[in-house]
């Protein structure tokens, strides 16, 4: 394969401001893709129309990488909508963007946003970053930093 892919990155919003995450969107020039089965919440900021409105195009909601398994109707374990379009979907943003796979949850082991990012990685070798809430903030200039030890 000789096509360079761009990072895939997950991230769980619980406790996180979306204006952080709107902003480490655009510096990463990335792609928030939400996997959530529906992109629905109590909470009026973290609902898939909000985010659109906020975002805008790099907001996108992929239902084929749902679990649609999220109220164990079926048993315990997570079972991905369709894995194979979603796949391919992500591949194709990660040939010219990074992509944050979002959901809720705040732990990504036990989040079907992992049994993707996995999947990817094993399939086309993508590199996965599970993003912290500290990661969203930006990094301090560190130009007081140079200023204190003139070269
Ligand atoms: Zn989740």
């Amino acid at each position: 394969m000789t096509t360079q892919l761009h990072a895939l990155y997950t991230l769980g919003y619980t406790g996180a401001k979306l204006n952080d995450i709107q902003a480490w969107l655009e510096s990463n020039n990335a792609i928030l893709v939400d996997t959530r089965y529906s992109p629905l919440s109590r909470v009026t900021t973290w609902q898939g129309d909000n985010l659109k409105k906020v975002i805008g195009s790099r907001y996108i909601h992929m239902r084929s990488l749902g679990n649609k398994n999220y109220k164990k109707q079926f048993g315990e374990g997570i079972m991905i909508v369709d894995m194979e379009k979603g796949a391919s979907d992500l591949l194709n943003i990660l040939k010219t963007q990074p992509v944050v796979l979002m959901c809720a949850c705040e732990d990504y082991h036990t989040c079907h946003r992992t049994t993707t990012a996995d999947e990817m990685a094993k399939r086309y070798g993508v590199k996965v970053v599970h993003l912290a809430l500290s990661d969203l903030k930006p990094t301090p200039p560190s130009k007081s930093e140079q200023d204190k030890f003139p070269f």
